[in-house]
């Protein structure tokens, strides 16, 4: 329901909608859309990979650009969850703030699919990433994966099983971004105030109790102990931004492929 009507309010005519797709009914339909129409034509059609499941998400985008050869091809946008337009949002809102290039930034909870792309497009711009998580190995292999992904990124997987080792993950950090499941907290917020450093906070969490003590959902640059914060709804109205021009730029062409680096450079083009 959620992306049909972001569908709409970005101008979309005609929304023809799957759900519950498996991989092998991809090709079906993906034809479906790309043999209807010479290829100076096929930028009318596009895809949105949508729905709550990113790990089958990515599956099904691999899958659908499989299909494509030539120039038959339709632009396509994998946004399931919300993980990559959130992701964009949240670096974005940091690069504001704080030049990446260098920077020290923490993701808690940096194993979910939007902490995971949060670290990747944070390495991707030259930050050294600590990608926090309750499992060491959870966050190495986050860590091993992103590096085959971003040639030199600089990345540390933390540990952090309880509040003195999430004190520690932002310890000499200028941003922190916590990407962790809705209602859990992660950070309190003696720890926030105690990391001098900290230029940028940003909480992903809009489901009480806040992911970062302290940090209220709609902060949207709101400056507290220090530190800029930006709460789940802050990020939230520049997310939607995103969202919708992504899929406006589907249809400028036939052959885009949006993902977590093209969606935030679309947010980097967007009027602040
Ligand atoms: P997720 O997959 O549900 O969870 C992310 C990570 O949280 C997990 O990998 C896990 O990391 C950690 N976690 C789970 N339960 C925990 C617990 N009880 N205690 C401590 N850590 C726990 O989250 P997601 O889908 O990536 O989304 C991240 C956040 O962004 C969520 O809060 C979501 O609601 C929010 N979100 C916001 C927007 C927006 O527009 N503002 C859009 C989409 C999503 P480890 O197991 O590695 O510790």
């Amino acid at each position: 329901m959620f992306d049909a009507v972001v569908a709409v309010d970005a101008g979309v005519d005609q929304l023809l909608q799957y759900s519950e797709v498996e991989p092998m009914e991809v090709r079906e339909l993906v034809h479906g859309a790309m043999f209807t129409r010479g290829p100076q034509d096929l930028a009318s059609t596009a895809i949105f990979i949508g729905g709550s499941n990113v790990s089958a998400g990515e599956e099904l985008l691999k899958q659908v650009k499989a299909c494509f050869f030539g120039p038959l091809r339709v632009s396509v946008l994998l946004d399931a969850n919300g993980a990559n337009t959130t992701a964009a949002a949240a670096v974005l809102a940091a690069a504001k703030h704080v030049e990446l290039r260098g920077a020290a930034a923490t993701v808690l909870a940096g194993t979910g699919p939007v902490g995971q792309r949060a670290a990747r497009l944070l390495a991707r711009q030259g930050a050294k990433v600590r990608v926090a998580s309750r499992s060491l190995d959870k966050a190495r292999l986050v860590c091993d994966t992103i590096g085959q992904l971003v040639a030199d990124a600089e990345l540390t997987p933390v540990e952090t099983k309880g509040p003195s080792e999430s004190a520690a993950a932002i310890e000499d950090a200028q941003i922190v971004i916590a990407a962790g499941a809705a209602g859990v907290e992660l950070l309190a917020a003696d720890a926030r105030a105690a990391a001098r450093s900290l230029r940028v906070a940003i909480d992903l969490n809009a489901v009480p109790p806040a992911g970062i003590a302290g940090i209220e959902v709609m902060d949207k640059a709101n400056e507290r102990g220090g530190a800029l914060c930006y709460g789940a709804i802050g990020v939230g109205g520049t997310k939607m931004k995103i969202h919708r021009a992504a899929i406006q730029r589907l249809f400028t062409a036939n052959n885009l492929v949006l993902d977590a680096e093209e969606v935030f450079a679309i947010g980097q083009e967007l009027p602040s």
